[in-house]
């Protein structure tokens, strides 16, 4: 069936036209507004909620499940469920709408650990990107082997927004992961690469509270952006401590970089845990989770702000514990690697 042109409305200033029939979430890609997803359309991820204000019928069965009542009463739509029959509006952030797909080479690979490594890529267009240390980017995979269809997954920017012509991501194979065997089996330097962004809301809130960061895994990324980004003043100002949680010494990497920041930086602390080091590791650091040992470094936690990445099981643990020793839960920044 053939559909009528339909109109979007965008923050009651922008209007843009678009074939009827698609969803809300392709429609806007046509005209380069990048809404972050990463579930193929599958309403699973939930990462594209947008606000919407008229135009859209009742919320979908595919909908509900990943709705609460109050976003559901404020007309948060999900955009890749909702299809557009006729003229719509909606409201998006400004930052949503400076999203851009860049094209970018890649530079570099390092191997951090057996199963995680470091990819640098240097833009080719947009030749440069602003971001906010801390936020993530979308990476899109061409089809390859019996993959036939091109996914994005979402990375958090590891490098600092200064080195504004470059992208560092630090990516770890996860099994039979769509993006990541690309990445770590097909991808070689020198191939082009694409990606999305920026987005997210996890980054240094403005404040003096003293930061207590934690990470396990690859979820260093964007903590490494926000600590690296932060100028001497404001670390002996802040006092960050960052707890880096991995099961044994195979699976920790930058120790040395970390070491070398703290020596540079007084005020900062980097605390490495391991929760079950091999007999061989002979490791005289932590030994448990970190959230068995943060207590034993941080006494007051009043004037604390957390941040936190890595994966959904390590960042409810955190959240309670912090929470138990009084930082509130408005005060806890996190991006959960699900
Ligand atoms: C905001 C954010 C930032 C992130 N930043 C980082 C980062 O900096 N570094 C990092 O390493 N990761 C990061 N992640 C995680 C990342 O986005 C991916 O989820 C991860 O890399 C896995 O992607 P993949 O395509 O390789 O795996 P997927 O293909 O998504 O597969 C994930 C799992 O599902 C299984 N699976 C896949 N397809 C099927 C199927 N059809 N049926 C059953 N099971 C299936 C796979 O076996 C695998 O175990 C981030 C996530 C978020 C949300």
């Amino acid at each position: 069936m053939d559909h009528q042109e339909v109109e979007i409305a965008i923050n009651g200033e922008r209007k843009i036209r678009v074939p009827g029939g698609k969803t809300l979430l392709e429609s806007l890609k046509q005209h380069k507004i990048f809404v972050p997803a990463t579930c193929g359309g599958r309403a699973t991820c939930a990462y594209c909620k947008v606000k919407t204000i008229s135009g859209f019928g009742a919320v979908l069965p595919t909908e509900a499940p990943v709705l609460s009542p109050e976003e559901t009463r404020q007309g948060v739509r999900l955009a890749c469920q909702v299809k557009l029959q006729s003229d719509v509006a909606i409201e998006l952030p400004d930052a949503l709408l400076s999203t851009r797909e860049y094209r970018a080479r890649t530079d570099k690979i390092t191997d951090l650990t057996y199963d995680t490594k470091l990819f640098h890529f240097k833009l080719i267009a947009p030749a440069t990107i602003n971001y906010r240390a801390g936020q993530y980017i979308q990476f899109l995979t061409p089809e390859y082997g019996h993959v036939c269809e091109s996914v994005c997954r979402s990375y958090s920017v590891c490098g600092v927004p200064t080195e504004s012509d470059r992208v560092e991501l630090m990516v770890r194979l996860v099994p039979e992961g769509i993006c990541t065997t690309y990445m770590f089996n097909r991808l070689q330097e020198g191939d082009e690469v694409r990606f999305i962004g920026p987005f997210g809301d996890f980054y240094v809130r403005d404040s003096d509270r003293r930061m207590i960061c934690i990470a396990g895994g690859s979820g260093m990324a964007p903590i490494r952006s926000m600590l690296r980004s932060m100028t001497q003043q404001e670390i002996a100002r802040r006092k960050p401590i960052f707890f880096f949680g991995a099961r044994a010494k195979k699976d920790l990497f930058m120790i040395e970089e970390w070491r070398e920041f703290e020596r540079a930086h007084p005020g900062f602390r980097f605390v490495p845990a391991l929760s079950r080091p091999d007999p061989d590791d002979r490791w005289e650091g932590e030994v448990g989770r970190v959230t068995e040992i943060i207590d034993k470094y941080v006494s007051d936690f009043s004037n604390a702000e957390g941040y936190l990445c890595g994966s959904p099981g390590m960042l409810n643990a955190c959240v309670d514990v912090l929470t138990k020793m009084g930082v509130p839960e408005e005060r806890i920044y996190y991006d959960k690697y699900d």
